[in-house]
């Protein structure tokens, strides 16, 4: 990891004086323009001490003094202490994919009924702007989430989704894993790592996807994500367990979903995952968006490390990611430097 931007400001100083003398800033390569702005937002007028922070073109450190200490403890505490959470689209998937908007697990599928895909996209048009409304109080937008998943649940079903539509979705779709990601989950899989996938989506399509894109599964990895249950001819009859939307991603939907889990686990052979996901200590969190940051609020961790993948409009949101997530990774960024990260938690 190089430092490219390092600021440095001790105790309490003027603050009218203290980017002339004790500011050391060093750019040892172009910065990212966003990453810039945010650098002059830090400047101003700012008399603490100001964290170390790292910045590349792809990712922004903001307190590395920080990160540098959760990952001692987590290194310290082993593998056996540690699990994953991550989102999934977004997150695990590109969010570009040749210049264009990669689709997510709800938008890849075509039931086969065009009437029911329109219906499903006029949903999407009318509260997908609600989701991100600035002026709708939480409490109003649950229900309104509430009230999307529930509808576009019911269209699913009276349109009669079939097990072979989902196949023929995913294969058609515009969706690919990160670079990287199988490397990140084998290496999870090899040191006994459980990994949970918490998603608004569909847990059938992205298990489709996983055997698609992968060509495997892994047995350290656990879908949490809105379940569907077909009758003898493969054709959807209904959801499992409560909705999962984009914000009740908590720790009650872990609990809303407790029988899925018990199943998950015992079809993957890890029917006490859910007792090492509530025991292990230390997270290492992905998401890509700060809502998934509250994947991890019904645990009782002592480290958590957030790792966020800013994929779109980083000017506006490169402030807020950075300070709400650990590591922050620009421009769709592959897996890579999540695998260092994992092998660095892991090493001796
Ligand atoms: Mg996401």
């Amino acid at each position: 990891m190089t430092p490219v931007g390092l600021l440095s400001i001790g105790g309490a100083i003027n603050s009218t004086i203290n980017a002339g003398l004790h500011l050391l800033l060093r750019i040892r390569s172009q910065p990212y323009r966003a990453c810039s702005k945010f650098f002059k937002t830090l400047h101003s007028g700012e008399s603490e001490k100001l964290p170390v922070m790292y910045q590349t073109r792809d990712m922004v450190i903001r307190n590395s003094d920080l990160l540098e200490k959760k990952k001692a403890a987590v290194r310290e505490a082993g593998p056996c202490n540690l699990q994953v959470i991550a989102d999934f689209d977004g997150t695990l998937t590109k969010y570009w994919i040749d210049g264009r908007r990669g689709h997510s697990s709800h938008g890849l599928l075509q039931q086969g009924n065009p009437e029911y895909d329109a219906k499903r996209e006029d949903l999407y048009n009318y509260y997908h702007p609600l989701e991100y409304s600035p002026v709708i109080p939480v409490e109003e937008k649950v229900k309104l989430m509430e009230e999307w998943w529930g509808k576009t649940h019911g269209l699913l079903i009276e349109g009669g989704l079939t097990l072979d539509a989902i196949r023929r979705s995913v294969s058609c779709s515009a969706i690919a894993f990160r670079d990287g990601v199988a490397d990140l989950f084998e290496y999870l899989e090899d040191k006994g790592i459980p990994v949970l996938i918490f998603s608004a989506g569909l847990a059938d399509v992205i298990e489709e996807v996983f055997r698609q894109k992968l060509q495997r599964s892994f047995k350290n990895i656990k879908i949490v994500s809105n379940r569907m249950v077909f009758d003898d001819n493969g054709c959807l009859v209904s959801f499992r367990g409560k909705t999962i939307h984009v914000l009740n991603k908590n720790e009650h939907s872990l609990d809303m979903s407790a029988p899925v889990h018990d199943q998950l686990g015992v079809m993957n052979g890890l029917n006490n995952e859910n007792h090492s996901v509530k025991t292990r200590t230390n997270v290492l969190l992905l998401g890509d968006h700060i809502g998934d940051l509250g994947m991890s609020d019904g645990l009782n961790y002592e480290n958590r490390i957030a790792v966020g993948f800013l994929n779109d409009n980083i000017d506006g949101s490169i402030q807020s990611y950075s300070e709400a997530f650990d590591i922050v990774y620009l421009n769709d960024a592959s897996m890579g430097a999540t695998v260092d990260l994992v092998t660095e938690l892991c090493s001796e």
